[in-house]
Parts: C-alpha cells; sequence; structure tokens
C-alpha cells in the first residue's frame, strides 16, 4: 500500500477550521459581489411561472397555457414507440449535433416544396430543442450590443428578454385595432400595422425584425399585403427576418399561410422557425427547426454547438417519421395538416359562441390556437385596486382563476413594460382542448353570466 505524503485533505480542512473559526463547509462564508450577470437584470419575472402555478393551484379548466389536452396523432406515438424499442439501439445515443439525418433530410424536402427551392438538409436546415431554442440561437447569433431588434407587439413574451440578453434593444411596434364593421365582432384581421409608423422603426442600427404569423396571441395571419410591406423595408434597410411560424399549419377559414422566405429578397436574410410541438400536437418532445440560407444558418450552429449540442434523437427520429407520411399524404384529406386545422376551428367556434353569449366579446382568430376576449363587461365583479401597478387584465386573470376556476392570460402579458396598460381589457384563451373540457368551460362561463344577472 502507497503510504501518504502529508496530511489527508480532511485532517487539513479540520485544521483550518479549528485555527481560523470558519468551515469550508459552513453555509456561512457568502459571497459580497452581485452573483448574476447584468445580462439577467429585469428579465427575471416570467408570466408563465406564475400563471401555471396559479392554474396548477385552483383551476378546474385551463385554458391558459399553449399546449393541447388531447393526445398527439396515433401515427407519431407509434413512430416514438419503434423509435425507443425498435432494432437500432443506436437511436439512443448522440446523433448529429446540427440534427439527426434522417429529420434534416425530411425538412429539406418537406419546406423545398413548400418554398419551391432546393434546400441541402445539411446546410439548409438545424434542428433545435423546441422553437424556444431556435429563437435563443438567432438572437445570440444576431445580435450584438448596441443592435436594436424590432418587434410586433402582441408578441410571445420570450422575444424581448432574449433581445435583451443579447445585449441588443428591442424597439415596438404596435398592431392597431380597428372598430369592426357594425355588428360584426372583431377579427384579428382587424389589427394592423401601421405602415409609416413601422417603417419610422427601422435605422441603421436595425439589425432584425422578429415576425410571428400566425401570431400568438391575437391569431391574426398576416396578409401578403402586410408581408411585403415588412419584407420591402428589411430589403431596403438590409435587416434580418427572424420568422416564428411555429403555427403555421393553424390556419381557418381557408386563410392561406404565407412565407415571408417566399417574398421577393427575403431567402437570403430569412431564418423560418417551426415546432413539432404545434405541428404535431406534442409540446413535451421539444423538437423544433430553423430552415433558412447557409449564410445565416452557420451563425446558429456555433450557437447551438458551444450550448445544447443536440436534441433527443429518439424524439427527431420520430418526427422524421411524422414528416415522412405527412410528405406522402400532402394535400390529402388524410394528413394530420390538413385534419388538426378542421378540428381546431370547430373547437374556434365553440368557444367564440360561448364567450359571445356571455358577453365576453371575442376577437375571431384566423389562425393558432388562441382567441383574445374583451372583459370590459366583467369588469363589475373584480374589486378594483386603486393605483395597482399591476395591469387589470392581470388581475382579472388570477380573480378568475382564484374564484371561477378557469384559467387564461392577461393580453398585457404579451406587451413591453411601456405598454402593458395600452391594451388591458383582454385576455387569451387556447382552445386547443377536448370537447369536454370547452364544454367545463362553457358551464363555467353561463353559471357566471346567471350570477350576474340574477337579483
Ligand atoms: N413561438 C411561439 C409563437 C410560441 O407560441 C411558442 C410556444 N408557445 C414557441 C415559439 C415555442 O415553441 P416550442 O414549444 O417548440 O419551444
Amino acid at each position: 500500500m502507497l503510504r501518504r505524503a502529508g496530511p489527508s485533505l480532511r485532517h487539513f480542512l479540520l485544521e483550518r477550521k479549528s485555527s481560523s473559526g470558519y468551515s469550508l463547509y459552513s453555509s456561512e462564508a457568502k459571497m459580497s459581489r452581485q452573483v448574476q450577470a447584468r445580462r439577467l437584470e429585469g428579465i427575471d419575472k416570467n408570466i408563465w411561472v406564475e400563471f401555471v402555478k396559479l392554474a396548477a393551484t385552483y383551476s378546474t379548466v385551463n385554458l391558459g397555457q399553449g399546449f393541447p389536452d388531447f393526445p398527439p396523432p396515433d401515427f407519431l406515438k407509434e413512430a416514438f414507440v419503434r423509435a425507443l424499442s425498435g432494432k437500432n439501439h443506436m437511436l439512443h445515443q448522440y446523433t448529429r449535433a446540427f440534427g439527426h439525418p434522417p429529420l434534416v433530410k425530411i425538412l429539406a424536402q418537406f419546406f423545398g416544396k413548400l418554398l419551391g427551392r432546393d434546400l441541402d438538409p445539411m446546410t439548409n436546415v438545424m434542428v433545435t430543442v423546441g422553437a424556444y431554442q431556435a429563437l435563443f440561437c438567432c438572437f445570440q447569433a444576431f445580435v450584438d450590443e448596441g443592435d436594436e431588434v424590432i418587434i410586433i407587439e402582441p408578441f410571445f413574451d420570450c422575444y424581448e428578454p432574449m433581445v435583451k440578453m443579447a445585449g441588443g434593444t428591442p424597439v415596438f411596434v404596435p398592431l392597431r385595432p380597428k372598430a369592426p364593421k357594425d355588428g360584426k365582432l372583431m377579427s384579428s384581421a382587424d389589427w394592423q400595422l401601421d405602415p409609416d409608423d413601422l417603417a419610422s422603426k427601422f435605422n441603421e442600427r436595425t439589425k432584425a425584425i422578429v415576425l410571428n404569423s400566425p401570431n400568438n396571441p391575437l391569431g391574426k395571419v398576416f396578409s401578403r399585403g402586410e408581408l411585403e410591406l415588412i419584407a420591402d423595408l428589411c430589403v431596403k434597410h438590409d435587416v434580418l427576418c427572424i420568422s416564428d411560424e411555429v403555427y403555421e399549419w393553424l390556419v381557418y377559414d381557408g386563410k392561406e399561410h404565407i412565407r415571408i422566405a417566399s417574398l421577393q429578397g427575403m431567402w437570403d436574410r430569412t431564418v423560418i422557425i417551426g415546432s413539432a410541438g404545434k405541428t404535431f400536437s406534442a409540446t413535451g418532445w421539444k423538437v423544433g427547426w430553423t430552415v433558412g440560407p447557409n449564410r445565416l444558418l452557420q451563425h446558429l450552429h456555433t450557437v447551438h454547438q458551444n450550448s445544447v449540442y443536440h436534441c433527443a434523437t429518439v424524439a427527431q427520429d420520430a418526427v422524421a417519421q411524422g414528416f415522412q407520411r405527412e410528405l406522402e399524404l400532402y394535400g390529402k384529406p388524410d394528413s394530420y395538416f390538413i385534419q388538426l386545422p378542421k378540428e381546431l376551428q370547430q373547437k374556434r367556434d365553440w368557444l367564440i359562441q360561448s364567450l359571445d353569449a356571455v358577453g365576453m366579446k371575442p376577437i375571431v382568430p384566423e389562425g393558432t390556437y388562441f382567441l383574445v376576449a374583451d372583459i370590459s363587461k366583467f369588469k363589475s365583479d373584480v374589486p378594483d385596486v386603486p393605483d395597482s401597478d399591476e395591469p387589470y387584465d392581470s388581475r382579472f386573470a388570477k380573480w378568475m382563476v382564484k374564484n371561477k376556476g378557469l384559467a387564461a392570460i392577461p393580453l398585457s402579458a404579451f406587451y413591453s413594460e411601456a405598454h402593458k396598460n395600452n391594451y388591458n381589457h383582454f385576455i387569451r384563451f387556447c382552445f386547443a382542448k377536448e370537447e369536454a373540457t370547452l364544454k367545463a368551460a362553457n358551464d363555467i362561463l353561463q353559471k357566471w353570466k346567471q350570477e350576474k344577472t340574477s337579483p
């Protein structure tokens, strides 16, 4: 046996404790310097953490966070099982960092068809851990200190902190509602950009614009004219477009989802972001992707390879099989990309009816599985809190989940701090839910209305 050359580490530590009066194991030795990096200042609060907890504690019906409560299609679940327990045990190991080869190949084929161009699976597609990580890669890869990034309000809330973490400055431009025609319900199409307002946000510091069509939370599907307006400004000012298209298949009433990358001059400056979570109703799988020119994607590679490296192989393999099926059924009635929006349109219409019947005026979404409703008529139910900093819709949504058991998300959560009180009498519902869930929501709303009207 080897003799130790000196005292053991334990002995050394005990010695130090007795001579200096503190132990290295003690929790008393505190750091006096600031622990968190400056880039985290002001972005520590997160709406989802708070509202998910409230929904878990109080809700009987949860129409808050955006995920389906129905299962993904059988063909996808079966593909996962095959990948998990099939003969190819290498599916349990690392795969290619920028995307499992079968998945990038089929995505290149699928999006190549949609965009009408040849895509190289190795350079024009990168797989990410959900669309979230795709967004993170974009901001980290493109945004420098001092760069400005234009964000259209209301927006999926993580854009703002992600721009700030990269050292950039978010510049907001609002969609403005115009009153609908007499007697008609408002549509998400009634929320529009003011062309002059938008143009005024572009300058030499502008690095990128984030486009989200179909848009969460309104469900707005940007028209060709609106996309051309954005595209012209991007080309004129040499600006990139981060195009979050996670709800690309969820469009209703015969609307068309137009990919901004297909417009003149846009392919070279656009990164398309997609999500298997939204596409196949499997948000927990966290498989996302980016599609774009190599001149942009090569920089996403750098962020990706130095952060998460790659996404779970089995899940990627199953998504590849799902896309293979969808490519074969493209445009046919059995395609999931045809069936899902058909089913969701019906669910949207049920929720519209429920809300309209009780006077919570819905804004009819053209896409996504979200619906925003006006709560003005219910104001008298929620106790006023004078001088509260918290937007009214946020207090309303909290009161509603605690007192009625119905969870929704305040629209102010989708606005920047400076603008969160501009449209603070709306809440967002998710209607990607089982029929029974929507019926239970309807029951709550009806009962609530009766209580309001009974003397
Ligand atoms: N973009 C938008 C507009 C979203 O609504 C979401 C999810 N709610 C994401 C990105 C993130 O998608 P994933 O779950 O694939 O990370």
